[in-house]
């Protein structure tokens, strides 16, 4: 290895990384603004029981309207909103706007079983969420009874205080439900299921993926279906894409799914002809 050689690694990479730190800065910028303008709105993707296809649930997810970039997805900018601290104020948008649709829902008679929020672990570390449910159920009349939240596993492990348990065991209480989201892409522990203050869990869809393909992968999603049904704990299957895969579930037992099966995740508009459809179609069946 030439001296030169090495050190043109260098500057390149120190380049690379105050490319990536101007980026990150203009991201940012652009977030604050977008936030200012009111540019981020929510799609809704459903959630069915597979034997009854009673919706239990409907799956709020955050997109950007970006002016000139279009549609994002989360993917695109919620890391960026993890490192600042944007991650409350979006937060807080994002209860706020799913909140103002389980009213609008309720207006209109239209069961949608419980509006889910996925918590961002930044936010949690605020210490405001109480807070800010709190305020958001009083402004539109919604009650906890209404409201999911989901949370990934990663919340109770980076948490040697314990604060981010006793968050959600405040917001159990309150009588929200506790869902853990992506279950068994982490350090997923078996003995969480029985200690947290949770009542749900969402198989990720890497197990749905698989299930058909991989022996393995179906003997676990059968067994912690089982394990949690026993334990009392709800489950939601995600991903769910094709009827080989959701027929496979429904021999596994009594529980909800969600997938592109179902619905993909739609605009509010569209949500409420959906669920205007399922409402009425009595001999409704999943397509
Ligand atoms: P998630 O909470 O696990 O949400 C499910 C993701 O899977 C969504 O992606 C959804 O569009 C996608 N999905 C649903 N069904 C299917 C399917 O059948 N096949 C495939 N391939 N994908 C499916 P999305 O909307 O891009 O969200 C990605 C992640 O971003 C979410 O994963 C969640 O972790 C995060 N996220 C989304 N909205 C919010 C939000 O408002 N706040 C926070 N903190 N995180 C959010
Ligand atoms: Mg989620
Ligand atoms: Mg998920
Ligand atoms: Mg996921």
């Amino acid at each position: 290895h030439s001296k030169d050689g090495g050190k043109d690694r260098w500057t390149c990479f120190t380049r690379d990384l105050k490319d990536r730190s101007d980026q990150e800065a203009a991201l940012e910028a652009d977030l604050r603004r977008a936030l200012q303008e009111d540019e981020f709105f929510l799609v809704f993707q459903p959630q069915v029981n597979l034997r009854t296809h009673q919706v239990t649930g409907v799956e709020a997810l955050v997109r950007w309207q970006h002016p000139t970039k279009g549609e994002l997805s989360p993917g695109l900018f919620l890391p960026v909103v993890e490192k600042t601290n944007l991650a409350a104020p979006l937060g807080r948008m994002v209860i706020n706007k799913a909140l103002m649709a389980a009213r609008e829902l309720k207006d209109r008679g239209l069961d949608f079983g419980r509006i889910a929020v996925n918590l961002s672990p930044a936010h949690l570390k605020t210490g405001t969420l109480m807070q800010d449910f709190q305020n958001a159920m009083d402004a539109h009349g919604v009650g906890p009874e209404l409201l999911t939240a989901e949370v990934l596993e990663s919340v109770f492990f980076n948490d040697p205080s314990h604060s981010n348990a006793k968050l959600l065991q405040d917001l159990h209480d309150l009588g929200l439900h506790i869902e853990l989201d992506d279950f068994g892409t982490g350090f997923a522990s078996l003995s969480h299921l029985a200690d947290l203050p949770i009542t749900g869990l969402k198989i990720d869809r890497s197990f749905t993926a698989r299930l058909l393909t991989d022996r393995k992968k179906e003997i676990v999603t059968n067994h912690l279906i089982h394990l949690a049904r026993a334990l009392e704990i709800n489950v939601v299957c995600e991903g769910v894409e094709t009827d080989a895969q959701f027929e496979r579930l429904r021999m596994m037992g009594n529980f909800s799914v969600q997938g592109y099966l179902i619905a993909r995740p739609m605009p509010f508009a569209t949500l409420t002809t959906w669920l205007n459809t399922v409402q009425s179609d009595v001999t409704f069946t999943v397509t």
